[in-house]
């Protein structure tokens, strides 16, 4: 099963650039076209399930708006 996560965008911080956009491997990040944030940008936002947590888009993102949260997932051996 591959890895879950999530992200968070700052919006105090995005400026809807869009490299994260086009740097998502998964392609779960999308600007949202009905907010605006108080900067005056539509702000990224992740539309679907399928985050794996990689962290790319927090390393693209020239704002450092992206917070990266990745399950993680504890294997225990039958005993
Ligand atoms: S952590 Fe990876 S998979 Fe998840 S939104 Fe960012 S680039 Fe896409
Ligand atoms: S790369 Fe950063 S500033 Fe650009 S749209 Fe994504 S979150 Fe916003």
């Amino acid at each position: 099963m591959p890895p879950k996560g999530r992200i968070e965008v700052n919006e105090l911080l995005c400026k809807g650039c869009e490299l994260c956009v086009g740097a998502c491997p998964q392609k779960v990040i999308a600007l949202d076209m009905d907010r605006i944030t108080p900067k005056g940008y539509h702000p990224a936002s992740l539309i679907s399930d399928g985050c794996t947590g990689c962290g790319i888009c927090a390393v693209v993102c020239p704002e450092a708006a992206i917070t990266v949260f990745r399950e993680t997932i504890k294997v225990r051996a039958n005993q």
